[in-house]
Formats: C-alpha cells, sequence, structure tokens
C-alpha cells in the first residue's frame, strides 16, 4: 500500500477509560473510496477506535492523520469543520430528528454547513429521488420503517459529498433483508462517489460487503489476510 494512497490513518492509537483500555494499540489505513469492516466481539474497542479516526475523541497516544495531517493538531473547531465537510456518519438508530420530515434530516448537514434553505432542500430532493427514496421524503422519522429511516440516514451522510464515511453498526437494529439493503444501498452510493467507508459491524454477512476487514479485538487491531 503506498503512502500517497492512504486517506486516513490511526497509527499506534491508545486510549483509556479510567482503568478500561478501550484501545491498547490500534493501526488502521484507510485508502480513498476504501471500504473497511471493523469487526470484534462486544467491548472490543471497535466504536472506540471510529471515534478515534472521527477526530471525535482524542487518543492517549498515537497519531490520526486525515489526509496527512495530525487531527490532534486540528483546534476543536477545526476538527468539527472538518467533521461537517468531509465525513459523514451513520450510527445503529439512524438517529434522524424526530420533528423533521426526512427531507429535513437529509438536508440538515448542508444547513450546519451554512447552505441556505433552498438549495440544501433541493440537493437533499435529488439525493432521496438517487436512492429511491422520494415516498419518504414528506414523512417523519416516526413513520418510517427502521430499514427506510436507516436509508434516509444513508442518504443524510452521503448528501455533502464526504471523503469518508462512518457506519457504526449500521444493520444493528434491523432484520437481515432491511440490513441487506441498507448495506446494498450505502456500498453502492459510496463506491460511485469514491467515498471511503469505516464500518463497524459483528456479522460477518454486513462484513462481507468490506474490501478488507480488520478484527479488533482486546484494544488491538490485525489484519485478515485474506482480501476481496
Ligand atoms: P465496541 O464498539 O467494540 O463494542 P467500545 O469501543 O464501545 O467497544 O468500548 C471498548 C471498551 O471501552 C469497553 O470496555 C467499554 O465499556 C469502554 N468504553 C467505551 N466508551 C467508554 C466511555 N465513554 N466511558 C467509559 N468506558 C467506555
Ligand atoms: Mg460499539
Amino acid at each position: 500500500m503506498s503512502a500517497e494512497a492512504v486517506l486516513l490513518e490511526a497509527a499506534e492509537v491508545r486510549k483509556a477509560y479510567g482503568p478500561t483500555e478501550a484501545l491498547d494499540c490500534a493501526n488502521l489505513r484507510v485508502r480513498a473510496g476504501e471500504i473497511v469492516a471493523l469487526m470484534g466481539p462486544s467491548g472490543a474497542g471497535k466504536s472506540t477506535l471510529l471515534h478515534c479516526l472521527a477526530g471525535i475523541v482524542r487518543p492517549d497516544a498515537g497519531t490520526v492523520r486525515y489526509q496527512g495531517a495530525d487531527l490532534a493538531a486540528l483546534s476543536d473547531r477545526g476538527r468539527s469543520a472538518l467533521r461537517r465537510t468531509d465525513f459523514g456518519f451513520v450510527f445503529q438508530f439512524g438517529q434522524l430528528v424526530p420533528e423533521l420530515t426526512c427531507l429535513e434530516n437529509v438536508a440538515l448537514p448542508m444547513r450546519l454547513n451554512g447552505e441556505r434553505s433552498r438549495p440544501a432542500a433541493e440537493r437533499a430532493r435529488e439525493m432521496l429521488a438517487e436512492l429511491d427514496l422520494t415516498d419518504v421524503a414528506a414523512k417523519r422519522p416516526g413513520e418510517v420503517s427502521g430499514g427506510q429511516g436507516q436509508r434516509v440516514a444513508v442518504a443524510r451522510a452521503l448528501v455533502t459529498r464526504p471523503r469518508v464515511v462512518f457506519a457504526d453498526e449500521p444493520t444493528g437494529a434491523l432484520d437481515s433483508l432491511s440490513g441487506e439493503q441498507v448495506m446494498q444501498l450505502l456500498t453502492a452510493a459510496a463506491r460511485e462517489r469514491n467515498t471511503a467507508v469505516v464500518l463497524v459491524t459483528h456479522e460477518a454477512r454486513v462484513a462481507a460487503y468490506s474490501d478488507r476487514e480488520v478484527v479488533v479485538r482486546d484494544g488491538r487491531t490485525r489484519e485478515l489476510e485474506a482480501t476481496r
């Protein structure tokens, strides 16, 4: 793997919560457009690693570099700006804002980036149409199925055209059919846009959508030999 191609990198990252070593020594390199699955049992440190990579949690030691720049060297403002412009997020329970329609939820990241409401709504509408979600645009999250809600969350994560989407157990609360649909949508849309995806899952079927699997166990990372 050539150094130039690496978009996001964690090197010897450690993070403790009191006596708990959430990350002991984690290493990960993500190239542009690559879909990487972080696998491993509950409590292994997967979410902590994802949060370190996304600049949400600051490691106690080690470095996280995005496009060659150390995230720890950025100001808090710089890191939150980076999260809004370059990163997208999908969580286990969608985390859509219940008071907003699905369309407004998808427009929200653009509004937070200072875009005006009309063009933001227009882009959100296009994004929903592209992902075959026009039917749910006017509905509130409480009025759609879990799978539809997660697909809306995918639309919201991608609408700003981020370079990296972080997805933490995006299918964890879904039945297997809806889970497959969400993974198909997420990976196809990411590939089309050359967006990298860091996917946390403990389901092999979900990890199978990735290019590469990395096992996290007791706060340590290990690359699997087999790649697709
Ligand atoms: P995973 O996502 O693989 O289930 P996590 O990264 O969430 O694992 O957690 C790793 C370990 O760190 C666990 O023992 C967990 O309880 C602990 N941990 C994670 N976040 C916190 C926190 N904010 N405060 C205290 N302990 C935490
Ligand atoms: Mg987790």
